[in-house]
Parts: C-alpha cells; structure tokens; sequence
C-alpha cells in the first residue's frame, strides 16, 4: 500500500494551507474529505455564475502583512468592504456603530452631539451598574452604546443568534463591534479586506493544486485503513468524533440557510442585511452577487439570497460556532489533554480545536507551525 507522509482529514482552509505547505517542503500528502466537494466551509456554489457562500457569507480580512501576502498568491482580491445595515421595525441604520448610525437614532449631526447622547445614555448604565465591571453583554452593551441602540440593533438581533438572553450571554461578544465617531460604514478594522475574484473556490483549489484528494471520503468509515496509509495525521474534523464522544458531545450553533433564486437584478441593494427585531425569526438576509460586483454574472437579472436562521446544533446539522461556556470549555479541556499526548496526529481547524477561528488566523496558524515545525 503507497505511503503518504501526511494524510489530511479535511479539505477546509487548514487542510488544503497545511497540504500546500507539506508539498513545498518535499512532503507527500493525501487529502480526503467526508463532503462531496473540498475547501470545507469557504466552498461557494456556482448558481448560473454567482457564487453562492453555501455554508454562510465569509469575508476576508486581516491586519497581517504575512497572510495577506500568502493568501494574494492564489487569487486576485477585489476591493469588497463589508457595510452591514441594519432593518429594525422597517427603518435602516447602518452598521457598524457610526456617525451615519448616531444621525439615523438621534438626528445628530457632529460627532460632539452623537458623544453627548451617548455619555448621557452611559451615564443611566453606569449609575445602574454602581462601579461593578460589566457582568454579561447587556450591561456591556449599555455601557458601550447606551439603550437605544441596545434595544433596537443589538438585543433583539443577539438573542436571535445566540438563542439566549444578553443577560446570559459573555460581554466580550459585544466588544469586538467598532463604535465611531466618523461617518465609516466598514464593519472591520483591519488593514487588509476583500473577496478573491471568481469566489474562494480559486483559493482552495489552487492550494490543493497537483495534490491528491479524495472527496466524499470520510475518516471514520475506515478508520484503521486510513491510519495506516501516512505516518502522521492532520486532523481537521471534531475532535470529539475522533475520541469517539469518550467524555460527551460538543455543543455548537448551526444556521440554517434558506437559499432562494430571484428573476431580479437587485434585490436588497447590499450583500448584508441584518433583522434586528426579535419577531423577525431570521437574523440577517444575504445577497450574494454584492460581494463581487465585477463580475459578469452582477448584471444578470437574477440574484440568490440566504435568509440566515440559528439554532441549537443536533445530530446531522452542521456545527458552526463553538459554544465557548463553562460546560464546553471543560469538555474541550479533556479532549485536549488526550491531543497533546498524541505524536502521530496534528490537530488543526476550527473544529479539531473546537474555536471560533477567522479565515486569517487558520492561515496565520498553518503558517506559524511551518516557521516552528512543531509537525
Ligand atoms: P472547515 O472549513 O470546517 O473544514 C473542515 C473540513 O473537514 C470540512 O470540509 C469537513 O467536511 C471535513 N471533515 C470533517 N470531518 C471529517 C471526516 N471525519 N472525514 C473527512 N473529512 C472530514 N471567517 C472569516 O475570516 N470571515 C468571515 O466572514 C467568516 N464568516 C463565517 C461565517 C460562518 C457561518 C462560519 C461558520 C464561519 C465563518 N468564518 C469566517 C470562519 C471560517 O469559515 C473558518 O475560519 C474556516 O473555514 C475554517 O477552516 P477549517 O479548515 O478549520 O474548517
Ligand atoms: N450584533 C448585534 N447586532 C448586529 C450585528 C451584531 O447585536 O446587527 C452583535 C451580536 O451579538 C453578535 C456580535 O455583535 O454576536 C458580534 O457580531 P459579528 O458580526 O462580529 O458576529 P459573527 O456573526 O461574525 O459572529
């Protein structure tokens, strides 16, 4: 039987960076994935030339010359900036919070009178709050926006997504929303943003370039057989899976995606529209085709939306974002003490590292393991 030096469970941005990266350096990989097509969640769909983000709209964005340098070398990146808007009770605000938000909410013109509204609103939070830390995300909330704000663009839309209340939920979620006093819709901070021209498919496949790969090929259908093909093992699936649930499931959150076609050229003017009331069951609606308006297929007169449903994650659905809390943390404790022993296996991704990783940081952390050869 042929030997691999590396077989790759997974052919997400991990697996196929890691696949990349081992053949430069001399090694023979072999990539399998359980889906019937690679680059796990960055895979889009074709629909008559648009590309559909299938497992939800991903952008890029980093602030690291490293990644952004790496990542360029496979596709060309069009100038996409993410400007979310918001829909509550039929009125938009934009995203994130900014000048055009403070006008919208309160009329105010200069960033002096939008930081007088705001001061008076955190001054009701900080009297209420008697010089305790903010203990969860409401009281956070309040104390980084005030209560308009809060009720309307964040509680409503938070709950949704995370099925529990603000009161239950960390207060750091909220943190990483950029506040501004300047008129600046772009959702990030970083230096370096965009979508790679002809969708991320280019990317993944051309990490994968020239390197085996076996689709619709899961892992855990011939374990042993698997095993026995490479000396060492990337794995990039569930870390629980792969301990046989020894010490419980890890819980996540799933999204649903209800994916419609549309005989219409435009439909919502934006890629990213977020529902933030509560009574609206879907917490934002994606238009695909706005992420890459140079291309050809922008002017047909079709479009695809995504109406974005969350939920609790059961069996079969697809785990999304970690459930970073107490009980999930522990559990991931243990199965990370197992890990560690191991020597022929890599643990890598989001979900063998049950974390909620951008794009950037799964290449930032491929990389740094190539520069330490910590393999
Ligand atoms: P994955 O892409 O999940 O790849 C894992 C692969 O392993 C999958 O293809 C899977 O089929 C395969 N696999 C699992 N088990 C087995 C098995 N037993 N046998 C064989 N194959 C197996 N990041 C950003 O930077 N910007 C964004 O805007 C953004 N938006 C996101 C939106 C959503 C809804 C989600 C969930 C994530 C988003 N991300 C975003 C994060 C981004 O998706 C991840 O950083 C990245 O896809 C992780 O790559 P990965 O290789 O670790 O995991
Ligand atoms: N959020 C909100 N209203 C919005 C958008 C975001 O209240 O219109 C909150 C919500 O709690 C979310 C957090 O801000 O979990 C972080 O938003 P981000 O868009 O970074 O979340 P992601 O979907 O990327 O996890």
């Amino acid at each position: 039987m042929e030997k691999y030096d590396y077989l790759i469970v997974g052919s997400g941005l991990f697996g196929a960076t890691f696949a990349y990266l081992a053949k430069k350096a001399g090694k023979k990989c072999l990539v399998i994935d359980k889906r019937q097509h690679t680059g796990g969640n960055i895979w889009c769909r074709d629909v008559e030339g648009i590309h559909v983000h299938e497992y939800g709209a991903h952008i890029f964005h980093t602030d690291s010359s490293r990644v952004w340098n790496f990542v360029t070398q496979f596709a060309e990146f069009n100038r996409y900036t993410n400007c979310p808007v918001a829909n509550f009770e039929g009125k938009l605000y934009n995203l994130p919070f900014n000048m055009n938000t403070f006008y919208e909410m309160w009329g105010v013109t200069t960033p002096e009178q939008a930081q007088k509204k705001i001061d008076e609103q955190k001054a009701q939070a900080a009297a209420l709050l008697k010089g305790q830390k903010p203990a969860n995300l409401e009281e956070q909330a309040l104390l980084l926006v005030g209560k308009d704000i809060y009720e309307k663009l964040i509680k409503g839309y938070t709950q949704k997504q995370w099925g529990r209340k603000c009161t239950e939920l960390p207060a750091f979620i909220i943190k990483r929303l950029p506040v501004r006093l300047t008129f600046d819709n772009n959702y990030f901070n970083d230096k370096y943003q965009g979508i790679p021209v002809g969708g991320y498919n280019k990317i993944t496949d051309a990490l994968l370039e020239g390197i085996e790969v076996k689709t619709s090929t899961d892992f855990f259908s011939d374990r042993k057989k698997f095993e026995s093909l490479a000396d060492k093992i990337v794995f990039t699936g569930a870390i629980d899976e792969f301990y046989e649930y020894r010490f419980g499931k890890l819980e996540y959150r799933t999204v649903r995606f209800e994916t419609e076609k549309l005989q219409e050229q435009n439909h919502q003017g934006n890629a990213v529209i977020n529902y933030t009331e509560e009574s609206i069951p879907y917490t934002r609606i994606i238009e695909h085709k706005h992420f890459e308006p140079e291309n050809e297929a922008y002017k047909k007169n079709i479009t695809v939306i995504s109406r974005e449903y969350s939920s609790e994650w059961t069996e079969g659905a697809e785990p999304f974002y970690p459930v970073n809390d107490e009980k999930n943390s522990e559990t991931y404790r243990k199965y990370k003490e197992l890990a560690d022993k191991e020597t022929g296996v890599i643990f890598g991704g989001r979900l063998a590292q049950y974390k909620y990783y951008d794009m950037d940081d799964v290449i930032a952390d491929v990389l740094n393991r190539f520069e330490g050869k910590i393999l």
